[in-house]
């Protein structure tokens, strides 16, 4: 009898489990390339007009996607709606403004765009700096956890912080500084304006170099000189800050020159311990318009909720917005963003269904969250991290999705951050049983952990995944994987020509990808375990913080 028992039992926990779950190998099947290709031709059509936040293209947008979730069975997410609404504060500074620095040895006048690029993040008509004292703060960077701090003992407050971009550790390469040649958040320019701003100061301007910031000034250039999107309550816009923004290493040369400053010797210098900021005895004055208008966005967010512990969520992410229609674009103007990220999007769509078909239903719900204005940094899935709609101690882990595989099945994904945290094993597990593997960032230099949504979450403690496209291909091997790879981004990365090509492209990756992506939320929703932060860290603090305030 007892023996019999024992196999009884050994049945009914195998049954729990997912290959044994019929219903589960069903609903992985159908995420197939043809409802992949229905959603992404709608999303990357330019009938979406490139999916700007704020346009006709968000209304089309968000209409069709919760339309979809409507259709598919999933319940808004958003108090009774599928979209969460984002203030936002729109910015737009003109391109005339003046630059000048003086108390050198001659006055250096810069010129927009050719040598500085910025703007205000005050809702101000007019800024006017008079004069303001510059200080070279090194790197800017006030840490604790490194031991580091550039401002040690100094107040600038009404005064100019010129600083470099990175940090210490990726310059020397010396792991016992920062995190080695991995960029930290701190080597990253919106946490040298969030400083600067926290500090006082009234200007922050960051010299440009081109390895250190993972992009050649071109792409400084066309980042900056659009409007700018932020948050309606922006902390930069409370502070006293009035001007952020970049110059070319150049014209960091020029400036440092007119002061009589060696510029390679202090620059070197700012990556050693024991750095003093140098007052560079200069002033600068700028002068610049500014257009201030109030207009919101929205996150689109659907949940399918779960059996057994429904209030616990695992979110997905994927960012539906893109640049819209840009006229400095010859021809095609319309930026479609098909493989970023309607690709994405899609997938959001596609595996909403796939959970719809489990039964039994999964024991935690899933939260599908397609956010706004991530190439606007990030702003929709900040603000949903910062006004959840679920409680973050109830949030188990986000999966993020930004860009699928267009060029074939791989042997392997790529997770930025490796070993963050413990939504790892799961991503780990599942590659591993269908034959593929995990690998960390081949340039945790160029900062990729800091640069789309999932980090929104990990800044404020909740586990989150990068898990993006492999380069092993599994016909033409890596190194063809990642040539594609290099030369798709080269020709195609935020232009107009990241446009639908069904033709052209093998959905058998992007496919693989996507059932994974679908089985590491399956698993984590039939769990009851709530994977960490890894020791170290510097996120698990607050996630240690926010669990134990629940408890
Ligand atoms: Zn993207």
């Amino acid at each position: 009898m007892k023996k019999y028992l024992v196999i009884f039992f050994l049945i009914s926990a195998l049954s729990g489990c997912k290959t044994w779950n019929r219903s589960f190998k069903a609903a992985l099947q159908t995420i197939t390339a043809d409802d992949m290709k229905k959603h992404i031709s709608v999303l990357a059509s330019d009938e979406f007009l490139g999916r700007a936040p704020s346009t006709e293209g968000e209304t089309k947008t968000i209409s069709y996607l919760a339309e979809q979730f409507r259709q598919i069975g999933l319940q808004p997410a958003a108090r009774g709606s599928y979209f969460q609404e984002v203030p936002l504060v729109k910015l737009t500074a003109d391109h005339d403004m003046k630059l000048v620095i003086t108390g050198g040895k001659n006055m250096v006048r810069l010129k927009y765009s050719d040598d500085f690029i910025g703007n205000t993040p005050q809702r101000k008509d007019h800024i006017r700096i008079d004069n303001s004292d510059m200080i070279f703060v090194g790197y800017g960077i006030n840490s604790t956890e490194y031991g580091w701090n550039d401002y040690e003992g100094l107040d600038v407050k009404g005064k100019t912080v010129v600083l470099l971009i990175n940090d210490p550790g990726y310059v020397t390469s010396d792991s016992s500084l920062f995190n080695g040649r991995a960029m930290t958040y701190y080597g990253r320019w919106t946490y040298k304006y969030e400083e600067a701003a926290r500090q006082g100061a009234e200007a922050v301007i960051i010299i440009h170099e081109t390895g250190a910031a993972a992009y050649p000034w071109g792409v400084v250039q066309n980042s900056w000189s659009g409007p700018e999107f932020c948050l309606e309550d922006d902390e930069l816009a409370s502070s006293g800050l009035q001007f952020k923004g970049w110059i070319t290493n150049e014209s960091a040369r020029k400036i440092f020159g007119s002061a009589g400053l060696d510029f390679d010797r202090l620059t070197k210098s700012a990556s050693t311990r024991g750095f003093k900021p140098v007052d560079m005895k200069l002033k600068l004055s700028l002068e610049l318009r500014n257009r201030t208008e109030y207009t919101r966005s929205n996150n689109v967010a659907a949940v399918w909720p779960g059996s057994r512990r429904p209030d616990e969520y695992i979110i997905y992410t994927a960012h539906w917005d893109h640049f819209g229609v840009n006229n400095a674009f010859k021809g095609d103007s319309i930026l479609n963003g098909a493989v970023d990220n309607a690709t994405g999007t899609a997938s959001l769509l596609v595996m909403a269904k796939a959970f719809t078909l489990l039964h039994p239903v999964q024991d935690r719900s899933v939260l599908f969250l397609s956010v706004t204005c991530e190439e606007q940094g990030l702003l929709g899935s900040d603000y949903y991290a910062r006004n959840p709609l679920f409680p973050p101690g109830k949030t188990i882990g986000v999966i993020n999705i930004d860009g699928l595989n267009i060029f074939g099945r791989t042997k392997d994904m790529n997770i930025t951050g490796y070993g963050f945290s413990g939504l790892d094993d799961y991503a780990i597990a599942v590659l591993g049983k269908y034959g593929r593997y995990a690998t960390p960032d081949p340039t945790p230099e160029k900062g990729s952990y800091f640069r789309s949504d999932h980090f929104s979450f990990a800044k404020v403690g909740i586990p989150s995944l990068n898990l993006s496209s492999g380069v092993d291909n599994v016909e033409h091997g890596r190194e063809w994987g990642l040539a594609q790879n290099e030369k798709w981004t080269m020709d195609n990365y935020h232009k107009p020509s990241d446009n639908y090509e069904p033709d052209k492209w093998d959905f058998s990756g992007m496919i693989e990808d996507t059932r994974v992506y679908f089985e590491i939320g399956y698993d984590l929703s039939n769990t009851d375990d709530f994977p960490e932060w890894k020791p170290g860290i510097p996120y698990k603090s607050l996630r240690d913080m926010m669990m134990q305030k629940q408890n």
